[in-house]
């Protein structure tokens, strides 16, 4: 997708401050952190919304989880814990239309999210 800000950093075009990169996903930080650890770990085909995930992105999804964990470790965050977040479309606040997990931690939490 060429007009897709995700797919310009998977592609190069834009350059951001990577954290992780396999063959399938690749991590960065976020822009605007809301933690002092914020990572966005996007799959590195387009896919828009969890809305389209197909049965055969089953995989691809899993290793999105796989990289979040990983990115956890890395961060020294796997032990004391920290939060994945998935958003999708208007309400839950999606901004950005390619598939994006957010690994958030470093700080408590609260519950439920606002
Ligand atoms: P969403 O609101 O769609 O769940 O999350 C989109 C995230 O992308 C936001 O947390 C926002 O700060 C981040 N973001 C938006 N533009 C950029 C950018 O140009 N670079 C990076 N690294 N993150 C961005
Ligand atoms: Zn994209």
């Amino acid at each position: 997708m060429s007009d897709c800000l995700f797919c310009k950093m998977v592609s190069g075009q834009i350059k951001p401050n990577v954290v992780l990169e396999t063959g399938d996903v690749l991590a960065f930080r976020d822009i605007n952190p809301q933690a002092p650890t914020h990572v966005l770990v996007v799959p590195k085909r387009h896919i828009a919304t969890i809305n389209d995930i197909a049965a055969a992105d089953a995989e691809l999804v899993g290793k999105l989880y796989l990289a979040a964990a990983e990115v956890a470790r890395k961060e020294g965050l796997a032990e004391r814990g920290y939060r994945t977040v998935m958003n999708c479309n208007a309400e839950a606040g999606q901004t950005v239309f390619h598939l994006h997990l957010h690994v958030v931690g470093g700080r408590p939490m609260g519950w439920p999210p606002g």
